[in-house]
């Protein structure tokens, strides 16, 4: 298990060489993830750049010293061992941190097609959906869970779980991400476009609806220990399926929550059919 701060710094560094090549991106997956919802531990490093510059995104890695992986073998690059989401181009480790990655390189049209087009330089205060990883306005840092006994203490010294936010990340580079509310309707939208989507039968061991539900439930609203909780105010088309979502009894198969917000998007042609598995390196 890496340190978090690990993962963030090391995202920061990529992040930073990015901008500095002029390829605006957004740190995604399970690394922003604490931000706006719940830590989760992993080490993953996902960054959403637009299609047209994933391949300069993957050549700025490569000469920093990233080795590029294209083997069909990979447990990241092959579909029928992925339960993730797959990436364009990937790096199993980072450089110099073994225990750090994969860092993948995703298409904007394949996660964000809904989203503007990702500015260069950090966001506008009044931006819709992004902000930065140091943005004041992020949630709160939250620990709820502390050693609490001499016993604990012995045995995991004085840790901390956390099961909340991180709080913003005031000491590293800062990232643009999605905003609690964008990052929760991203994963609603990908959620609907890809449930029991076509796919499975080409052999993907799960859908990729599994995926972004997990991604979507640390966002949830419903948790054990309410101070966990960030509350959010979705855009109204999103409002009824995220109620049904936090429905603390299920009157129903969980799975079914976004159904009728599928449907309509799909009268309005907001969802896009699954976009296939696309890779920079066949
Ligand atoms: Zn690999």
């Amino acid at each position: 298990m890496s340190d978090p701060n690990e993962v963030r710094g090391t995202a920061g560094d990529i992040a930073r060489a990015l901008d500095d090549a002029g390829i605006p991106n957004i740190l995604w997956g399970y690394a922003a993830l604490g931000l706006v919802g719940q830590v989760k531990v992993s080490n993953d490093i996902d960054f959403v750049v637009s299609d047209e510059l994933v391949q300069k995104a993957t050549d700025i890695l490569i000469v920093k010293g990233y080795e590029l992986c294209t083997s069909r073998k990979c447990p990241w690059g092959d579909e029928r061992k992925r339960a993730r989401a797959l990436a364009a181009a990937h790096f199993d480790i980072v450089p110099d941190k073994k225990n750090l990655g994969p860092v993948q390189i995703f298409p904007k049209s394949h996660i964000l097609w809904w989203l503007k087009k990702i500015p260069a330089g950090d966001p506008s205060p009044d931006d819709e959906d992004l902000l930065l990883t140091n943005d004041p306005r992020l949630p709160p840092k939250l620990k709820t869970r502390s050693a609490s006994s001499p016993i604990e203490r012995d045995l995991y010294g004085n840790y901390t779980e956390e099961v909340g936010p991180s709080g913003p990340w005031e000491k590293i580079y800062p990232m643009k991400i999605l905003k609690p509310e964008s990052f929760t309707e991203a994963l609603i939208l990908l959620y609907c476009r890809d449930y029991h989507n076509p796919n499975i039968g080409d052999g993907l061991q799960l859908g990729y609806d599994k995926y972004w539900k997990r991604l979507l439930l640390p966002m949830g609203e419903v948790k054990v220990d309410p101070k966990a909780i960030v509350p959010k105010t979705l855009r109204p088309e999103f409002r009824e399926a995220w109620a049904n979502f936090n429905l603390v009894e299920q009157p129903y198969f969980w799975e079914f929550f976004h159904d009728d917000l599928c449907a309509k998007l799909k009268k309005q042609n907001k969802l896009p059919s699954f976009p296939g598995i696309f890779r920079l390196y066949q």
